[in-house]
C-alpha cells in the first residue's frame, strides 16, 4: 500500500465498468479466500473478503445453507458484494447483502484495521457497504447463511400483458421470497412492458418427487456451454431481438415447476463468455431505479425510448426494490430496470437520453454497472453522496483509495 500513490481493491472483476480499476494500483483480493469459521447452529460464516460466492455455494448448499442475498452471478467475491451492496431477487423482503453482514474488518488509508458493524464504527460500516472500495480494503466479513431444505426452487411463472399488469403482480406477490421479471424491451403500444414474472421459494423436502427426497441437495449437473466466437455486429439488431422476444414471451408457460437453484439464480453462469454475443465492440449494461411514485410514468418513458430506438437486448430485467441502507447503496423503494446494449455511437447517445428520463423521475444509476455517466447524474441521484465525501475526506485525506470510476464521477 505504501509503494503505490493510490489504489483500488479488485474482487473478481464482475462490476461492468471502471469501479475496480486504477492504473496506478489495482490490488487483487482473490487470493484472500479462506473460510475462517462457521457455526452450524446459526449459519454464521466468517471468511476472507476474496472468497468467491461460488465457493460458498458449492461448500454450503450440500449442508443445507444458502446465501441470504445473491446477485445474478456467483462469480463475485464477498468484498465485491459488500462494496457494491449487491441486491438479489429478494430485495423487496430481505434488503441488500449489507443488511446481512454482521461485521467486517476494514484496512483504512492509515494502515489501521478497524472492525465495523452496526455498533462498532457504524458510520464507516454504513459508508463501506455500497462505498465501491473507496473507504479501504475489506479484509474479512461475518454474515449469516439461511437454512434450506433442498437445492430446488419452486418457481411460478406468470405472464403480464403490459407494464401495468406486471407492476400489479409484483405488488401482489410481495409475500414471495423471490421475484423478478423478464421484460420485452421492444414491445410497444398497448403491449409496452409485457413481461414474464418469475416468483420463487426454496422448495421443501415434501415438495420433491418421492425418489429424490433422500438426496434433496443433489441437483442435475450440467456442463457449462461456451460462446465460441464474437458474434458479428449485425447479428444483434432490432429484428433479431424482436423475434427472440416474441418467441420467448410466447414460450413462457404460466404455471409452477421445480427448478434447481443454479437455473433459477445463475442462468448466465451456464453460458461461458456470453458477452461475445454482443460482438467485438462489446456491450454496456444500464441499470437504473426509480422511486415507486414515479416508476410507472418513468418506466413507460424509458421503454418507449428504448423500443423506438430498437436497441437493448433480450436480457432485460425488471424488479421491485425495498428500502436503501448504505450511504451509496443503489436500491431505493421502487422499480429497477437492467438491460444490456451493444456498444455503438447510437446506443451511447441513447443512454444519455435515458439518463435524462431517470434524472427527471428522481431515479439513479447503479455504480456497479456504470462506465460512462457524468458526475451530476450521480450527485443528484445519491443524496448520501455529500456525507460519503465528507467522511472520505477525514478518513483518507491523501485520497489513497481511488478508482477510475471515483475520478470520473467525483465520488
Ligand atoms: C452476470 C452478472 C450478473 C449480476 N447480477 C447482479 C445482481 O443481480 N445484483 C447486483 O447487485 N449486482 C449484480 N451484478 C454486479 C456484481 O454483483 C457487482 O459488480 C459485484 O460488486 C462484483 O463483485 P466482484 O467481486 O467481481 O467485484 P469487482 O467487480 O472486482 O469490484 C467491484 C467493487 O467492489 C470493490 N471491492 C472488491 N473487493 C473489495 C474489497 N475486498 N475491499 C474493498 N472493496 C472491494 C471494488 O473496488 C469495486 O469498487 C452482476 C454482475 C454480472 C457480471
Amino acid at each position: 500500500m505504501e509503494a503505490s500513490k493510490s489504489l483500488i481493491a479488485r474482487g473478481n472483476g464482475r462490476a461492468y465498468g471502471d469501479a475496480a480499476l486504477n492504473p496506478r494500483g489495482t490490488l487483487l483480493m482473490g487470493r484472500n479466500d479462506r473460510f475462517l469459521s462457521f457455526d452450524p447452529q446459526s449459519g454464521r460464516l466468517t471468511c476472507e473478503a476474496g472468497t468467491l460466492l461460488a465457493d460458498i455455494v458449492a461448500a454450503f448448499v450440500p449442508l443445507g445453507w444458502f446465501p441470504p442475498v445473491t446477485p445474478g452471478t456467483k462469480f463475485v467475491t464477498i468484498g465485491g458484494m459488500i462494496a457494491a451492496d449487491v441486491h438479489g431477487k429478494n430485495h423487496h423482503g430481505a434488503g441488500s447483502f449489507g443488511d446481512h453482514v454482521e461485521s467486517f474488518d476494514l484496512c483504512t488509508a492509515d494502515g489501521a484495521v478497524l472492525r465495523c458493524s452496526a455498533t462498532e464504527n457504524p458510520a464507516l460500516f454504513h459508508a463501506t457497504r455500497g462505498g465501491m472500495g473507496l473507504t479501504g480494503l475489506i479484509l474479512r466479513a461475518t454474515f449469516r447463511l439461511n437454512s434450506i431444505e433442498t437445492g430446488m426452487i419452486r418457481q411460478e411463472t406468470r405472464r403480464a400483458a403490459n407494464l401495468d399488469e406486471v407492476m400489479a403482480q409484483f405488488e401482489e406477490s410481495q409475500a414471495w421470497t423471490y421475484s423478478v421479471a423478464w421484460i420485452d424491451c421492444l414491445a410497444s403500444g398497448a403491449s409496452i412492458g409485457r413481461s414474464l414474472l418469475y416468483l420463487g421459494e426454496h422448495a421443501l423436502v415434501a415438495e420433491l418427487p418421492v425418489d429424490r427426497r433422500t438426496a434433496p441437495f443433489d441437483i442435475p449437473r450440467k456442463s457449462a456451454k461456451r460462446v465460441p466466437l464474437d458474434f458479428p455486429g449485425w447479428a444483434l439488431n432490432r429484428f433479431s431481438i424482436r423475434a427472440f422476444n416474441e418467441l420467448y414471451y410466447r414460450r413462457g408457460r404460466p404455471g409452477t415447476e421445480l427448478v434447481d437453484y443454479e437455473t433459477y439464480f445463475y442462468p448466465l453462469d451456464a453460458l461461458l463468455e456470453w458477452n461475445r454475443i454482443y460482438g467485438a465492440s462489446g456491450f454496456m449494461q444500464y441499470q437504473c431505479v426509480l422511486p415507486k411514485t414515479a416508476s410507472r410514468a418513468g418506466m413507460q418513458a424509458l421503454l418507449r425510448k428504448i423500443a423506438s430506438a430498437g436497441a437493448g437486448s433480450f436480457l432485460a430485467v425488471l424488479k421491485l426494490f425495498g428500502r436503501q441502507e448504505g450511504l451509496l447503496s443503489f436500491p431505493m423503494e421502487g422499480y429497477t430496470l437492467a438491460l444490456d446494449f451493444r456498444v455503438t455511437s447510437e446506443t451511447l447517445s441513447l443512454l444519455v437520453e435515458l439518463d435524462a428520463i431517470v434524472h427527471d423521475h428522481g431515479g439513479r444509476l447503479y455504480l456497479a454497472k456504470d462506465a460512462r455517466t457524468g458526475s451530476k447524474m450521480i450527485r443528484d441521484g445519491y443524496p448520501g453522496l455529500a456525507s460519503f465525501r465528507a467522511l472520505r475526506h477525514i478518513l483518507d485525506p491523501q485520497v489513497k483509495f481511488s478508482s477510475l470510476q471515483s475520478q470520473r464521477l467525483d465520488l
